[in-house]
């Protein structure tokens, strides 16, 4: 089966919760194991945070931008902001690492979807924006 979505919610924390939905209302028809859809929200959900806090700076201005499909039995989802940007991505990457580790971060957002999605892509230019592409 193969399918598409696209969406763009304003960067609010609420907003979080909305993209959980919406990829599980999107991928129930291929009928994923419990443990699989709940790694994809948890996936998901971790880089909808990073948008809205790391590249709009909790501004709640600016759109989150997400598209999903499925093509056979692969799921691409991708999550794009307009937003700051990653300065160092390798460094980004890197377990444990947060330019926000004072706030109580704990750097392990890059490192949880790596663990749960087969390929973790990350594109991002400075002050342009971000976007990381998850597969599984
Ligand atoms: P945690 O996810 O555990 O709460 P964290 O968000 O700091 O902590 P990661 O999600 O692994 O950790 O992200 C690592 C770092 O990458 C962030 O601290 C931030 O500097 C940068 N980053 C991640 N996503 C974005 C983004 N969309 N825009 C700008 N910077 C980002
Ligand atoms: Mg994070």
């Amino acid at each position: 089966m193969n399918n598409a979505l696209e969406v763009r919610f304003p960067a609010l924390s609420e907003n979080e919760a909305l993209a959980r939905l919406i990829i599980s209302a999107f991928l129930a028809p291929i009928d994923p194991l419990v443990e699989e859809l709940a790694e994809f929200k948890t996936s998901l959900s971790e880089a909808v945070t990073n948008a809205i806090i790391h590249g709009y700076d909790e501004s709640e201005d600016g759109w989150v931008y997400v598209t999903a499909r499925i093509e056979e039995h692969t799921v691409t989802v991708e999550i794009r902001d307009e937003g700051a940007g990653i300065p160092d991505i390798e460094l980004a990457r890197e377990p444990l690492y947060s330019s926000r580790a004072h706030e109580e971060r704990s750097g392990m957002g890059f490192t949880i979807m790596e663990s749960f999605c087969d390929e973790v892509t990350i594109h991002s230019s400075n002050g342009l924006g971000t976007t990381i592409q998850l597969i599984k």
